[in-house]
């Protein structure tokens, strides 16, 4: 498995093509979840947004976070510890640390093997599929761990 690296595709759905007026909060919003790459909840965004806004609530990140999801320019991932937002749309693997809950992106490829497998077993038609996946991320590995992964990256 191979993280992906913090590169973004350079064409970028638009708020306007989306049909959402360009609010400052909704703009900033967008900017926040676009720049990173940790998976954050609401309560992340509007911890961040606020230093640009000061004055914007939890309540409009909130709204704010619904309709750029319903507009197809955030995904939604469900969390134990509550909805977690990404602006990457691309169809693509997840790893959870259980140890630290940070949420990473995986360059694995989508499996349309695992389509094929599904479809004639279940009669349903396969749109698409994620993977989920969960253990330790290297910050929270052994220390032994930890110094094959470093070891690893340099090679
Ligand atoms: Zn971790
Ligand atoms: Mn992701």
């Amino acid at each position: 498995m191979r993280i992906i690296p913090k590169k973004r595709s350079a064409a970028r759905e638009t708020l306007a093509g989306r049909g959402l007026r360009t609010t400052r909060a909704r703009r900033a919003i967008l900017d926040q979840l676009r720049a990173t790459d940790v998976h954050p909840t609401a309560e992340w965004v509007f911890r961040q947004v606020r230093r640009r806004l000061p004055r914007v609530s939890l309540g409009t990140v909130y709204r704010n976070l619904r309709q750029l999801v319903g507009a197809g320019l955030l995904v939604e991932r469900p969390d134990p510890g509550g909805s977690r937002f990404d602006a990457n749309t691309s169809v693509h693997h997840h790893f959870t640390c259980v140890r630290c809950g940070r949420v990473y992106d995986l360059t694995e490829p989508i499996n349309p093997a695992l389509h094929a497998r599904v479809a004639p077993r279940t009669g349903f038609t396969v749109h698409y599929h994620r993977m989920e996946f969960y253990g330790r991320c290297a910050n929270c590995s052994s220390p032994r761990t930890r110094r094959r992964a470093a070891w690893r990256a340099r090679a």
